[in-house]
């Protein structure tokens, strides 16, 4: 039998201490009962899955509720490929130093801090459990304890932020020495605390945003976290191989509520209802409906490699059935309006692209 090229696999662990207000993830309350039973689960699911990982990725919820003990137990049963990466999302309201040390000696490399800002009016506003001083508490501790790559992420346009603070946050991120940074912007979906209460009124406008986002690239960039996708930047060798594989359409499995996986062109997701789960792991239900064709197959791989500061190689796109002359039309009014570059064969966004990326890509794709 021919074994197959190891895939990512992504876990999703659904509990959380208190719902933030601005949350629209798929999250219950920590419960240890229910945390027992997901554990359970999970290792039913993992067993019947039959690939090897060469990136393995905890998201949440807050993955680090389930402890050190459920963890290891879980990477224990994942077969893992040697050099694979294995992310944690951690809250630095649930992370102490012994939990890091048990899960750098089960493997961890990887850890990404839900920091949001380091401003404690900020994180307040944003009904956070941890302050400032915790937040750098973990940072430090996860890169003390061995853990080389340690990321954090900060939140753009939230209540009550200046360009001040925010760059204050970055900072202190950077002096932390981190060599992987997310930032992205709130979004305020229907259905949250922050939609009923209209939050959105005593955040920046649209314009500040903007300036924000500007602001963080080019501070980031100083520092030498190099922009590698419209939220994300790194150090040389330090970008997110996990997500990576979102953006280049390349296989990964996913286990747990809520989680969606692509494997051999095909798109699942598993249902957001932990006892569904739970009564049967291996649930999932096919995304698209019917056959999705070459040509859909093609827009959607532009879709996410144009998300990539590196962007979209015409000569891929072509090869997956799309049509590169039609695309390079498109392009031509928006790279005379600097949101798109052509250059050694590749479309890619600028700054000011990224900031209307929806827009942008909808009219290359049209
Ligand atoms: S900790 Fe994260 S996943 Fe949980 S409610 Fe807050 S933002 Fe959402």
């Amino acid at each position: 039998m021919i074994q197959r090229e190891p895939v990512g696999l992504y876990i999703h662990v659904p509990f959380c201490r208190r719902k933030c207000p601005y949350c629209s993830f798929y999250s219950v309350a920590a419960d240890e009962t229910y945390m027992d039973a997901y554990l359970k689960a999970v290792l039913y699911a993992l067993q019947k899955l039959p690939y090897r990982y060469d990136t393995v990725y905890f998201g949440g919820g807050t993955p680090v509720l389930l402890g050190a003990k459920r963890l290891c137990r879980i990477l224990d049963a994942v077969d893992i490929c040697s050099g694979a990466e294995i992310s944690l999302e951690a809250n630095p309201c649930a992370v102490d130093a012994s939990l890091l040390r048990g899960l750098r000696v089960a493997g961890l490399n990887r850890i990404s801090f839900g920091v949001q800002s380091f401003s404690d009016r900020e994180l307040s506003a944003l009904g956070r459990l941890h302050d400032a001083q915790q937040a750098r508490y973990c940072v430090q501790e996860a890169l003390r304890c061995g853990i080389g790559n340690v990321s954090i992420d900060l939140m753009l346009g939230t209540p009550c932020q200046t360009l001040e603070s925010l760059s204050e946050s970055i900072r202190t991120a950077v002096s932390l020495g981190v060599p992987h940074l997310s930032a992205y912007m709130l979004k305020i979906e229907p259905g949250t605390p922050y939609w009923r209460d209209q939050v959105q009124n005593s955040c920046p406008d649209d314009d500040s945003v903007a300036e924000l986002y500007r602001s963080s690239v080019a501070l980031l960039e100083e520092a030498g976290l190099k922009q590698y996708e419209i939220s994300n930047f790194a150090r040389q060798g330090y970008a997110c191989r996990h997500n990576l594989k979102y953006w280049n359409c390349e296989d990964y499995a996913a286990v747990g509520p809520a989680a969606h996986s692509f494997l051999d062109g095909h798109r699942c997701a598993c249902p957001a209802e932990l006892d569904t789960f739970l009564s049967d792991p291996l649930h999932c239900d096919l995304v698209e409906e019917g056959t999705v064709s070459d040509r859909e197959r093609a827009w959607e791989y532009a879709m996410l490699r144009l998300r990539l500061s590196e962007g979209l190689p015409l000569s891929a796109y072509a090869a997956r059935g799309g049509d590169a002359s039609r695309l390079l039309e498109h392009a031509e009014p928006l790279i005379a309006g600097g949101f798109v570059q052509y250059t050694g064969g590749n479309l890619r966004l600028t700054v000011d692209g990224f900031l209307l990326s929806n827009e942008v890509t909808v009219r290359l794709l049209d």
